[in-house]
């Protein structure tokens, strides 16, 4: 079957950390895990991370792990299973912890010194803003607010403060401990939250270096800060999410759909990963179709030029999350499939100089070989396979790398095939060959299809992309 470009991250939940439903998203086209720390215990997330590579290794096929850090995330704390049932104009007392708690309607919450910090008519929004309120007064360090909707109110939802200067750290010390859990744990890219500065990706980039571990980040766009310092915040991560369900309630829904088109756009001109996530195909967590609205979200975030589409309750806690990944394939695969994507060779980026003027030129040299052509690269970092994807080829970017690390976390860019490619320094000077039997072998292009080869050249220099080879598979070598 073609391959599909766009890649598919699944948040596992309830629904799909289990050994069989894993293997059916797999099936369905999962490129891709998104383990969000803002739940679950460290043990359960160390079990789902070795089920996830143990069914990696088991199909040959590679699975980026993403860990996804909470952040300064206000929450309420439990409140049973029922939740608790709130009407139009009831009151509600937010009670940080010390403060008594003792009427029907006093909820605790997670943020010590929040009565400090609001201000009467202060808009406060429960649970993706499914439930708003308003703060009327703050009496011992309580918050009293009235409702402005009625609804239920479920144990742990988020709380937003859209208009209130609340003094959180952007990293806090569960994020810390978090994130050097994660990378003990081998996980092959870190998502932070509720970012607002270059500066907050640095204090990551600090950490991963005290800890040995150098991961890519990145950084959720999720709040009027992020998008006001865009610029700074995409050149220091190594790649952005639109994180739709934050960033619709701090900023108001109508702002989300203007705010994906510029991180996008300004992410596809840098070369930088870009993901758009929430509520994709949110309305397939209880039914098995997507609402046509929602089948049209996803295809315009694949025209947008998105790497990869998230989804998260759909897929965490839906009924059926393996048909909802085989919809999402579906609809990218037809968007692939029309001429809208491929309005010619992308010339936003340039040729620029080294590194980019040989990506940009394998693509231009892959335009013009025939259907089976492909663009095989020989890749340490995955750095080479990045960059030829940002210049978006309609051919494959198959990549070939003896990295198990660049393995995985190639998975998630746009186009990229990666393939597990042992070399042995005696056989490092006949790479051509050893191409052109992999490729053969995995079955990409057909006997006496041309292929652009890329890579740093020789192999033994480790030298970063300085070759283009347009080659014939299974020619004969003079060299070998
Ligand atoms: C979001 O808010 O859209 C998001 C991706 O973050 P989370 O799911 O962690 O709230």
């Amino acid at each position: 079957m073609e391959l599909r470009r766009g890649k598919i991250l699944c948040t596992l939940g309830p629904a799909s950390q289990d050994k069989a439903t894993l293997k059916s998203l797999l099936a369905a086209g999962m490129n891709a895990v998104r383990i969000n720390f803002s739940h679950g215990a460290h043990e359960t997330h160390r079990a789902t991370v070795a089920e996830v590579r143990a069914l990696s290794r088991d199909a040959g096929v590679p699975i980026t792990v993403l860990a996804d850090l909470q952040g300064p995330k206000i929450r309420v704390g439990m409140l049973g299973d029922a939740g608790l049932a709130l009407d139009n104009r009831d009151p509600l007392i937010l009670c940080p912890e010390g403060t008594p708690r003792d009427e029907p309607h006093a909820v605790d919450i997670d943020h010590a010194t929040l009565g400090a910090e609001v201000r009467v008519g202060d808009p406060v929004l429960m649970d993706d803003g499914a439930l708003e309120a308003t703060v009327v007064a703050v009496e011992d360090g309580r918050i009293h607010c009235t409702l402005l909707n009625a609804g239920v109110l479920h144990s742990r939802k988020g709380v937003n403060l859209p208009k209130t200067p609340l003094t959180l750290p952007s990293l806090t010390p569960k994020d810390e401990d978090d994130l050097r859990f994660a990378l003990s744990l081998n996980v092959d890219m870190i998502a932070l939250s509720f970012v607002r500065r270059a500066a907050d990706v640095e204090q990551a980039l600090e950490i991963m270096r005290t800890e040995g571990a150098r991961v890519p980040i990145i950084a959720k766009i999720e709040k009027p800060q992020a998008v006001e310092h865009l610029d700074e915040i995409i050149n220091s991560a190594d790649g952005v999410m639109v994180a739709r369900g934050d960033l619709g309630v701090e900023m108001g829904p109508e702002e989300v759909p203007i705010i994906q088109k510029t991180v996008i756009e300004r992410c596809n001109a840098r070369g930088k990963l870009v993901i758009t996530a929430t509520q994709m195909l949110d309305s397939m967590i209880r039914n098995p179709r997507p609402t046509r609205a929602e089948a049209s979200d996803v295809a315009n975030a694949v025209l947008d030029g998105s790497d990869a589409l998230m989804l998260s309750g759909e897929t965490a806690m839906g009924v059926d999350p393996p048909n909802v990944v085989a919809t999402m394939d579906r609809i990218i695969r037809r968007m692939e499939r029309g001429e809208r994507l491929w309005q010619g060779p992308r010339d936003d980026m340039g040729f620029g100089h080294g590194p980019n003027a040989i990506a940009r030129s394998a693509v231009e040299c892959s335009s013009s070989l025939d259907g089976n052509a492909a663009i095989v690269v020989f890749t340490g970092s995955g750095g080479t396979a990045r960059l030829i994807s940002d210049y978006r080829p309609k051919v494959p970017i198959i990549a070939y790398t003896p990295d198990p690390k660049t393995y995985q976390s190639l998975s998630l860019y746009w186009g990229v095939i990666p393939r597990f490619l042992e070399i042995s320094e005696d056989r490092e000077d006949h790479i051509f060959e050893e191409l052109d039997l992999a490729v053969q072998r995995d079955g990409f292009v057909p006997h006496g299809a041309t292929v652009v080869m890329v890579m740093g050249f020789p192999i033994k220099a480790r030298t970063s992309v300085n070759l283009i080879k347009l080659h014939r598979v299974s020619e004969r070598l003079p060299a070998d």
